[in-house]
């Protein structure tokens, strides 16, 4: 039994021509087979970059990528740039054929050899993408979340063994988005797909992934279990990439209670509770933004603004003075 990484990634490098910033700069990494592994990390931080080391469209500079212990071809190296057991699903579906019905886009990518194979497997990839009632529609007709299912079903009809998806769902509408997640996360139980996706929403990875890699100008500066991550991030950075937290410096810290020898503090909107039974109430609440089930609150001590999660609606207005229980918070 050779204990061989599936995919791994040692001290890579990739820098652009005219970059002083390297795209990606001396990173490892290993994925994890038949689990989907998201790369989060700010716009320009390299993860497209890191993607495409991983499937081959680029050579890296220094350092090697290997599949199942093999070296992955670069493009100069193959015919067809990109490795034969990956699939990469990018915003654009311009793959697609417009003119042509969504069987059609599927059933072309496979061989003509055995016709009832080719009917069964493209009845297949339709049915996990939940697309299988768009068979005979023309593909010019889709919503932009359908013809993205429809890319990731052509990703899928010749069985790669990854599916890399660089942002594939920004232009999906959130509702849209969120089925299109689940069937992906089903199609990895029920196949042993593995997925690596690159993404900065931080709704969609922490409920999609397994595992967790964030990287910060060309680097990796943590990974991990997305709870894990999101409860206790190693890096300020991490935590402004997770949620939309409050950061305070020293002295404001100070004035919210809370005395720390650090730099910063970091509250969580759910980590702070307004109550408006207490004596001292030193906070006024100067926005309620309704979300449905909940409000974020803006509660002001000037100089000082926080976001506050409100799990009951309604309960305070724009003016209320409130006091505010701190039940945890971070320090960077
Ligand atoms: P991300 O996907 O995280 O937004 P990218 O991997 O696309 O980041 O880019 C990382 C860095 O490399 C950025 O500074 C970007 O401007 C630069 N870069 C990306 N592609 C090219 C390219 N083809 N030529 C020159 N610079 C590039
Ligand atoms: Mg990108």
């Amino acid at each position: 039994m050779t204990d061989t990484p599936f995919l791994q990634a040692t001290a890579i490098t990739k820098t652009y021509p005219g970059e002083r910033v390297a795209g990606v700069k001396r990173t490892s990494l290993t994925i994890e087979p038949q689990k989907i592994t998201a790369i989060i990390g700010e716009s320009g931080s390299g993860k497209s970059t890191l993607l495409r080391l991983l499937y081959g469209l680029l050579s890296p500079d220094e350092g090697t990528v290997q599949f199942k212990g093999e070296r992955i071809w670069g493009p100069e190296e193959k015919l067809i740039p990109g490795h034969d057991a990956m699939k990469m699903v990018t915003q654009d579906t311009d793959g697609l054929n417009v003119y042509a019905k969504v069987w059609d886009n599927i059933a072309v990518l496979l061989p003509n050899t055995d016709v009832a194979t080719k009917e069964e497997r493209t009845t297949q990839v339709l049915k996990q993408l939940n697309i299988l009632h768009l068979a005979d529609k023309q593909a010019f007709f889709l919503s932009g979340g359908e013809k993205q299912r429809v890319a990731i079903a052509r990703a899928l009809a010749t069985r790669p063994e990854v599916l890399l998806l660089d942002e594939p769902f920004n232009q999906v509408d959130t509702s849209f988005r969120e089925g299109l997640q689940q069937d992906i996360r089903q199609v990895v139980h029920d196949t042993g797909l593995t997925v690596i996706m690159v993404s900065h929403d931080p709704a969609e990875v922490l409920s999609m992934a397994d595992e967790l890699i964030v990287l910060k100008e060309g680097e990796i500066i943590e990974s991990g279990h997305p709870k894990s991550l999101y409860q206790n991030p190693q890096n300020l950075y991490t935590a402004r990439l997770l949620t939309n937290c409050n950061v305070l410096n020293k002295e404001d810290a100070k004035k919210c209670g809370i005395s720390t020898g650090a730099g910063n503090i970091v509250i969580y909107p759910e980590w702070a509770t307004p109550t408006g039974s207490w004596t001292r109430k030193d906070w006024t609440v100067k926005q309620v933004l309704f979300k449905g089930s909940y409000e974020d609150l803006l509660i002001e001590k000037a100089p000082i603004t926080l976001r506050l999660l409100n799990d009951q609606p309604g309960k305070y207005q724009v003016g209320d003075k409130v006091h505010i229980k701190v039940s945890k918070y971070l320090e960077f």
